[in-house]
C-alpha cells in the first residue's frame, strides 16, 4: 500500500519514512502542504496520508480540508501527527476531517497499529467498490462498470489510432433450459457459458453482463475480422462444451449467437453506436437461425 508523508522536519521525516518502509509500505514524502496537495489531487495518489500540522505553504489542517472538499474517486485516510495536543487542538483537527490524531513524540508501535486501522478501512472500501462493479452470479462486470471501462478504452483507441471490437452474445433458446431443468440449472449454465468465453479472451479484454443471458465483450486493439474470428471460436467452444446442470443429470449442450461491431480510427463510432450495431448484428444472427456470428454492416 502507498502512503504519503507530509512533514517539514527532515529528521523526523526520515525516521518516519524508514519505519514505514520497514513495515512494507511504499512511501512518497513531501516537506510542505502545497506539494502534498499536488500529489493528492492527481489520479492514482496514495490512499493514506500521514501529515504534520505546522508546515510551510499549507498546513496539515488546510491540506485535510482541501482533500475532503474534492470529489476523489477513492477515500483517503488521513492521520495527523502533531506536537499540538490540547483538547482544543484535537477538536480542531477532527473538525477539519482527519481520521486519526497522534501527538508527538510518536510511539511507533501505536502508529503502526493506527495505520492498520486505516488499511482495514481502505481494503473494505476496495471490496465494496469491487462488489458494486460485478455481477454476482457470473462475476463479470455489470452494465454500468462495463460502460465506464468501454468509454476509457474507446478514448485510448482513438488516441492511439487502433481498432477495438465489441461482441454481443446471447444464449439460444435459454428459456427452454430454465423451463426444462429449472432456474438453478440455468444459473449454472450461465456461469459455465461465461467461463468458456473467458478462456478465449486475452488478459486486457473484458466481459460484461448486459442483461439476462446476454453478454457484451470488449476486445481492445482488435480489428473487426479478428473480432469475428474470436467470436467464432467462442461460438464453436460453446457448442461443443458439455454444460453440467446437476449431479444426477447428464450434461446438456447449448448454442449461442454473436454480433460483432468495431471501432476504427476512420469510423470513430461512439459506445452507443457500437452497441447498437453489435446488437443489430446479433439480432440478424438470431434471424439467420441462431448459433452463428454476424458482423455489423459497415
Ligand atoms: P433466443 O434464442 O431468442 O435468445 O431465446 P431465449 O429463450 O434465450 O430468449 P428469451 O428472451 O425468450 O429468454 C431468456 C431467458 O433467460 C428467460 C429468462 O428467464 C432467462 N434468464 C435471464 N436471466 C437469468 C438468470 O440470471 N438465471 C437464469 N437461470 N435464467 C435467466
Ligand atoms: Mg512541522
Ligand atoms: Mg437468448
Ligand atoms: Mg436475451
Amino acid at each position: 500500500m502507498k502512503i504519503l508523508i507530509a512533514e517539514d522536519d527532515p529528521i523526523f521525516k526520515a525516521i518516519l519514512e524508514n519505519n514505514l518502509k520497514k513495515w512494507g509500505y511504499q512511501v512518497t514524502s513531501t516537506s510542505d502542504g502545497r506539494q502534498a496537495w499536488d500529489i493528492i489531487s492527481k489520479p492514482g495518489c496514495p490512499n493514506l496520508v500521514i501529515s504534520d500540522w505546522m508546515m510551510p505553504e499549507m498546513d496539515g489542517l488546510q491540506l485535510c480540508r482541501n482533500m475532503r472538499a474534492q470529489a476523489a474517486p477513492r477515500y483517503i485516510y488521513f492521520i495527523l501527527l502533531t506536537a499540538k495536543g490540547e483538547q482544543q487542538d484535537i477538536l480542531q483537527g477532527l473538525e477539519a476531517g482527519v481520521d486519526d490524531y497522534l501527538t508527538k513524540p510518536i510511539d511507533y508501535m501505536e502508529l503502526k497499529y493506527r495505520i492498520h486501522i486505516g488499511e482495514r478501512i481502505i481494503r473494505l472500501e476496495e471490496k465494496v467498490l469491487e462488489l458494486a462493479r460485478k455481477d454476482s452470479l457470473t462475476d463479470t462486470l455489470n452494465r454500468r462498470a462495463f460502460m465506464e471501462k468501454l468509454d476509457e478504452e474507446l478514448e485510448r483507441a482513438a488516441r492511439n489510432k487502433v481498432p477495438l471490437s465489441l461482441l454481443m452474445t446471447d444464449i439460444d433458446h435459454f428459456k427452454q433450459v430454465n423451463d426444462q431443468y429449472g432456474h438453478i440449472a440455468g444459473d449454472r449454465v450461465l456461469k459455465q457459458f461465461v467461463a468458456q468465453m473467458a478462456k478465449i479472451i486475452r488478459p486486457y479484454d473484458f466481459i460484461g453482463r448486459y442483461g439476462g443471458e446476454e453478454f457484451i465483450l470488449c476486445l481492445p486493439d482488435c480489428s473487426i475480422s479478428h473480432g469475428r474470428d474470436i467470436a467464432e471460436r467462442m461460438r464453436s467452444k460453446i457448442e461443443t462444451t458439455a454444460m453440467h446442470i446437476s449431479q444426477s443429470r447428464p450434461p446438456i449442450h447449448i448454442t449461442s449467437s454473436f454480433g460483432v461491431s468495431s471501432f476504427t480510427s476512420t469510423n470513430e463510432q461512439t459506445a452507443e453506436s457500437l452497441i447498437k450495431n453489435a446488437d443489430d448484428a446479433l439480432y440478424s444472427a438470431k434471424n439467420k437461425g441462431r448459433n452463428c456470428v454476424r458482423m455489423a454492416q459497415p
